[in-house]
């Protein structure tokens, strides 16, 4: 039977460790914190007591880990070193496209498969086994991570060879934070003009201003039931992970030498208002900076 080694069990790593074990997959799972370890034993994973131990026994190890920094050390010190040779490594952070590049190369230099996955989709779709990934890899590979990852995933997309599934992921989020201001911007201003904001929600919403950050995540609370906005902007896609990702984002642009204005923007609004305090809201909670009414957080 296949083993997979997971190492990286936090708020989105323990639901898709728990996805795999359901769907009968043998998972060797290793964290720092022990209390992560102790809910992958109650979903049914095996623990190892270090990521060598259990890339050692793996055939395909995944990481879900913080940053760039994690997956460079856990992949350079831990699994290249002990993984058997022809494992598949895939790496499932958010990181910066230079640091996924340079671990696959690592990996495929040792004998080693690799390939980069982030998603799409916070810690409900972890635990629901609904994210969607965004796979770096060889053609010719790309159907094997699909098979892998296809218990976590309500879909899988190859978009190109390694680091292109972190180019998708940071463009992506790039678009989404852009265009979440553009929302709160218009809300705020519908409000200061004396227009009734659901009223300007149900116009929009049928007008060119129509997009997913309005109808599928209203920030003004009401016109849709199941957004952040109606239970205090808690849950959802913290303030801080849009500020990490569109960091990533300038980042990247700085060094492809691509002008990424609105990026910027987005990226200085989200860090000020992180920087305020509400890094743990949901990122659409940024209409309140907008509307003046912090307080009300
Ligand atoms: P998290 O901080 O909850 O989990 C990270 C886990 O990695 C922690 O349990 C930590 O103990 C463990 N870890 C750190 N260093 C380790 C090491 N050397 N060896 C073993 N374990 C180690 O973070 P998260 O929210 O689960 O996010 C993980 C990644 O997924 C990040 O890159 C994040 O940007 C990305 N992401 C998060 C979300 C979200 O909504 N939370 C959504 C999409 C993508």
């Amino acid at each position: 039977m296949t083993t997979t080694a997971f190492i990286g069990l936090g708020n989105m790593g323990a639901g898709m460790a728990a996805n795999l074990a359901k769907a009968g997959r043998d998972v060797l799972a290793f964290d720092l914190s022990e209390a992560a370890l102790d809910r992958a034993r109650a979903a049914e994973c095996r623990v190892a007591n270090s990521a060598s131990e259990a890339a050692g026994q793996a055939d395909v190890v995944i990481t879900m880990l913080p940053a760039g920094a994690h997956v460079r050390k856990v992949w350079i010190e831990s699994i290249i070193p002990h993984a058997p040779a022809g494992a598949l490594l895939i790496d499932c952070s958010t990181i910066d496209v230079e640091s996924a590049r340079a671990v696959c190369a690592a990996a495929e230099t040792a004998g080693l498969a690799s390939a980069d996955a982030p998603v799409s989709g916070g810690i409900m779709a972890a635990e629901a086994g609904t994210l969607a990934f965004m796979v770096g890899c060889a053609d010719d590979r790309f159907e094997t991570v699909e098979a892998v990852l296809k218990p976590m995933a309500r879909a899988v997309i190859h978009a190109g060879a390694a680091g292109a599934g972190q180019a998708a992921k940071i463009c992506n989020n790039m678009l989404l934070g852009i265009s979440m201001l553009g929302v709160c911007e218009s809300f705020a201003l519908a409000e200061k003009l004396g227009l009734d904001p659901v009223r300007f929600f149900d116009i929009a919403s049928k007008s060119s201003g129509q997009c997913w950050s309005l109808t599928s995540y209203s920030p003004w609370p009401g016109p849709v039931p199941s957004a952040p906005s109606n239970r205090g902007y808690e849950g959802g896609f913290l303030t801080s992970l849009m500020s990490k990702d569109l960091k990533l984002a300038q980042e990247a642009a700085a060094k492809a030498g691509a002008a990424t204005p609105m990026g910027a923007q987005a990226q200085a609004l989200y860090a000020l208002f992180e920087a305020q305090g509400y890094g743990q809201k949901d990122f659409s909670a940024v209409l309140q900076l907008m509307r003046g009414r912090l307080a009300d957080l």
